[in-house]
């Protein structure tokens, strides 16, 4: 078996969607650093993500949509026809130096996933994970939807049946758009109820082609145990896919400054261990995460348990050093951060009583795919 292949790219390292932004913190370049620090990322393992040609994205996105998005990075200047009808420069979505070119190299990672995905493997594309984005517009920070784009690469490349684990805080609104009532796709998504974009209810199924569990806040790593053993893994199984894409968003730790979940890394790097060798190919995306340390720590553990390299106690001085050189401007976090946040990858795990409300609605989802909720 070929080792895991990590794509990334340097456009991530000093882009920024703006001073008072959620992603004005860096994330992927400190899983590049961190990872290379521990030695784990050695050259015949990385892959530079190509950017996606404005063509390759019309597979999903409509002309008049990227044609704009190239002529707003252009500018530098988004007219109000722009954000009526694309929502760009809104304050969730605003123009920034690289609005075209960073999601578009995100794009072109998850595309060249789908090719190199052909015969087997694993690749985690860290920059990818943008499953808010929908076909004419922007959406809750993404630009582009480089999961939908993943999945179609791969049904181009010969995979039928596809497996979506999404695990982000928030729901996966347009990866269901593109996949709804889809007889070869399972969505599965866990996501924080209440919390935006509010959509996929416990009842929802997406035509019959998704899972969603809406979990309450304060969801601890024993929960997500609980619903990783009785849902996630054994519906995935069964689905027999040929292919997982694993969606590893780091906004569930409690640390984060959007979500309101009570997650610890523990937790993410589980499920990712319950999914590997369930299927012939593997592609993990990373997703939301806020605080520069949570996601450079969760991500860079992600990239060890794909190559089952033990995670050490205590960084190495070069590796900690990374996480020393990170800042967290404009938020409460960054004022004082615990020292484990510079000195481990791991956090302490956060286990905790299993809630009847998560029970219930696990039991409700079994039901339901049971019954005439399954797809057929
Ligand atoms: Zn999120």
């Amino acid at each position: 078996m070929d080792k895991p292949r990590f794509i990334g790219a340097e456009i991530f390292r000093h882009s920024s969607y703006g001073r008072w932004h959620p992603l004005r913190v860096p994330r992927v370049s400190t899983v590049m650093d961190l990872s290379r620090a521990l030695g784990w990322l050695p050259s015949d393992q990385f892959i530079t993500a190509p950017r996606a040609k404005p063509k390759a994205l019309t597979v999903w996105h409509t002309p008049d949509y990227i044609d704009a998005l190239q002529r707003v990075e252009a500018s530098q200047i988004a007219t109000p026809q722009d954000t009526t009808r694309h929502d760009l420069g809104s304050v969730t979505n605003p123009v920034y130096p690289e609005i075209f070119r960073r999601p578009a190299t995100a794009a072109g990672g998850s595309l060249l996933a789908g090719e190199l995905l052909r015969d087997g493997g694993v690749i985690y594309n860290p920059p990818g994970g943008t499953h808010h984005g929908m076909p004419d517009r922007a959406n809750g920070f993404c630009y582009l939807n480089d999961p939908v784009l993943a999945m179609l690469s791969l049904r181009r490349n010969g995979v039928r049946r596809i497996v979506y684990i999404d695990i982000d805080a928030h729901h996966c609104d347009g990866v269901a758009v593109a996949f709804h009532g889809d007889p070869d796709c399972l969505m599965i998504s866990t996501h924080e109820e209440r919390l935006w974009p509010r959509t996929g209810p416990l009842e929802d199924t997406a035509g019959g082609s998704a899972i969603n569990l809406p979990v309450p806040r304060g969801l601890n790593d024993s929960e997500m145990a609980y619903i990783r053993d009785r849902l996630v893994v054994p519906q995935a199984a069964a689905f027999e896919p040929e292919a997982i894409v694993f969606l590893c968003g780091a906004d569930g730790v409690e640390e984060d400054p959007l979500a309101h979940l009570n997650l610890s890394n523990n937790a993410h790097w589980a499920v990712l261990r319950a999914l590997m060798g369930l299927a012939p190919r593997l592609l993990v995306l990373g997703g939301g995460g806020y605080n520069p340390w949570s996601v450079g720590r969760l991500w860079t553990g992600v990239w060890a348990t794909l190559n089952r390299q033990e995670i050490p106690q205590r960084l190495p001085a070069a590796a900690e050093a990374v996480l020393r050189g990170l800042t967290f401007e404009g938020n409460r976090r960054g004022k004082n951060p615990p020292e484990h946040w510079f000195t481990t990858l791991r956090d302490p795990p956060r286990d905790g009583p299993v809630r009847d409300e998560i029970r219930n609605r696990v039991r409700f989802l079994l039901r339901q795919r049971r019954g005439g909720g399954a797809i057929r």
